[in-house]
């Protein structure tokens, strides 16, 4: 049998670190990562044979578990028609309006391919609407690596505790300004001094990538007023939220639960002028978009001044992918992972406590991870997030491994649940919790 020590080590002789995406490395936690074969429902199998519980979930996409029956169907069929033609197909239009229907704001949308070219268009989109250079991002959120987001950004950089890369021009992060989370005082500061400058804020519609923080109270919305005030536009990023924490993402979450944010009419008091969307939109194969408002999205060639473009943008199989997931995630589907991710979170509170491990359970929606050590004022920015008691999640982590629990192997990454979450994984996720708890407290 071909080990994951094996595979490991023959891809560390042919690619950098091992892998294809950082965090895979497993560097922050130690250790060989498993090399999987195959994944079930919520069940993940590795190449020595062992069964993991998969709390990844492929980092968002998979909504619905692995290999759910109805979306390998459409995929079979799509694949059996071709994998790409290069030219328009049906199911183009298909995922759009599916899109559309869950957030009507999405006017227009154009598929790509990952969620980092949906946010490197969108800021460039935003320029070129403008005709204004300064992009404000959030320290701590991570909207994937294109040079000019890739300053204070969360996930794998947090991860390795890189302050930004190298490898980015100086002159390409000068128009770039990084204010911390959740301080609306600093965004209009910066705004009563430089707004007639400023292209666009980009946010995470609820940041996952530095841990779980959830936008405070008016967050967004204060976002939304500033940007409109000075000609600027929003651009909510829900790569990682959209179709994930409520049918229309964390903005649908945040406005059509509140009622007092419907118009007569039923339609949400405000949107971000752009979105963009990524993971779950292609159910686990490789698509992303961005959308939002007519005006500015025709600014995209063939219409516009502003161009894009991609060779397997819009795939026929990623996209028949994308359509038969967001079929799929019927109301059932959010209510079963909203209970599942609240039954979680309270099983991880009270192992943590039993333990007399200080933590906070931070959450958004049905997305949460742990942040230890800072039950004192809990997880607001990236400042609070890095100053919390990181080295207590290794031991942790690699805990849950050993009981068969495969978590994201970082403190700073959210943890995520399907809707095949059935009760013999959640009860091999409960029973793993106590002696990884007490390890925790042990560090
Ligand atoms: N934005 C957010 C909020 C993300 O979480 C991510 C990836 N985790 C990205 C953008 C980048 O997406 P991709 O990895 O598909 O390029």
């Amino acid at each position: 049998m071909t080990t994951s020590a094996d595979l490991f080590a023959t891809a560390q002789r042919l690619m950098p670190g091992g892998v294809n995406s950082p965090v895979r490395a497993f560097g922050s936690v130690g250790g060989v990562p498993p090399f999987m074969v195959s994944g079930e429902g919520p069940w993940l199998r590795d190449a020595d044979g062992n069964r993991y519980v998969d709390l990844v979930c492929s980092w968002g996409p998979l909504l619905l578990g692995h290999a759910h029956p109805g979306v390998l169907e459409a995929v079979h069929a799509a694949v059996d028609r071709g994998l790409s033609f290069g030219a328009s197909t049906p199911a183009e239009a298909q995922l759009a309006e599916l899109v559309q229907q869950r957030v009507p704001a999405v006017e227009r949308i154009r598929m790509v391919s990952t969620g980092t070219e949906a946010t490197m268009t969108a800021i460039r989109l935003a320029r070129g609407f403008t005709g204004r250079d300064l992009v404000v991002k959030f320290a701590g959120c991570y909207h994937g690596h294109e040079d000019a987001l890739l300053v204070a950004a969360g996930s794998g950089v947090a991860t390795l505790s890189l302050p930004g890369s190298a490898g980015v021009p100086a002159g390409t992060v000068a128009d770039t300004v990084v204010l911390p989370y959740n301080d609306l005082a600093a965004v209009e500061q910066l705004f009563a001094e430089k707004g007639d400058r400023i292209a666009a804020i980009i946010t995470e519609a609820a940041p996952a990538n530095m841990g779980v923080v959830e936008p405070g109270d008016g967050f967004n919305a204060g976002l939304r007023r500033i940007t409109a005030d000075h000609g600027a536009l929003l651009i909510m990023d829900e790569v990682l939220t959209g179709f994930r924490v409520h049918p229309a993402g964390y903005w649908g979450l945040s406005t059509f639960n509140d009622a007092g944010t419907l118009d007569d009419a039923g339609t949400a008091a405000w949107a971000p002028d752009l979105f963009t969307f990524g993971k779950v939109i292609g159910g686990g194969l490789p698509t992303a978009a961005l959308g939002g408002r007519a005006d500015v999205m025709e600014y995209l060639a063939p219409l516009g001044p502003v161009y894009q473009a991609g060779t397997l943008s819009g795939n026929p199989v990623a996209m028949a992918a994308g359509v038969a997931t967001l079929q799929y995630a019927d109301g059932v589907v959010y209510d079963t992972i909203d209970g599942l991710s609240r039954q979680l979170q309270a099983e991880l509170r009270s192992a943590l406590d039993a333990a007399g491990v200080d933590h906070t359970i931070q959450h958004a929606g049905n997305l949460f991870s742990v942040a230890f050590g800072t039950s004192g004022t809990g997880v607001h920015d990236y400042a609070q997030a890095q100053a919390q008691e990181s080295f207590r999640f290794a031991p942790f982590f690699h805990a849950m491994l050993d009981a068969g629990v495969y978590l994201p192997p970082s403190v700073f990454e959210a943890w995520f649940l399907s809707a095949a979450h059935d009760d013999e994984a959640m009860e091999r996720v409960i029973a793993a919790l106590p002696a990884a708890a007490q390890a925790a407290a042990a560090a």
